[in-house]
């Protein structure tokens, strides 16, 4: 996530700069955080620089904490099994959970 966020943080416009050091704060000190409106934004802007229609602003809930993507999936994002509450991948696909 490190590069990315540097990134931004030279390329992107004054609202991505904040929400950018936001998000980095917030991993720095709670060990997790929500991705959620920087990727609206960037998206909203990247979109327009490519002349693509309008989207809503919608976005799937997205939230990092240390090692792992946290979502609402209720199935793997990798192979689509069944899913307990609060995984985002199977057991199948990510050995380390059993
Ligand atoms: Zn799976």
């Amino acid at each position: 996530m490190e590069k990315p966020i540097a990134k931004i943080q030279i390329f992107g416009t004054k609202e991505q700069i904040e929400l950018a050091q936001k998000f980095a704060n917030d991993m720095s000190s709670e060990n997790q955080a929500s991705l959620t409106e920087l990727l609206l934004s960037l998206r909203q802007h990247l979109r327009k620089e490519l002349n693509l229609e309008p989207v809503p602003k919608k976005i799937k809930h997205l939230r990092f904490s240390n090692d792992r993507i946290f979502s609402h999936n209720e199935h793997c994002i990798q192979c689509g099994e069944a899913l307990l509450k609060g995984q985002d991948i199977c057991r199948f696909c990510n050995p380390e959970l059993t």
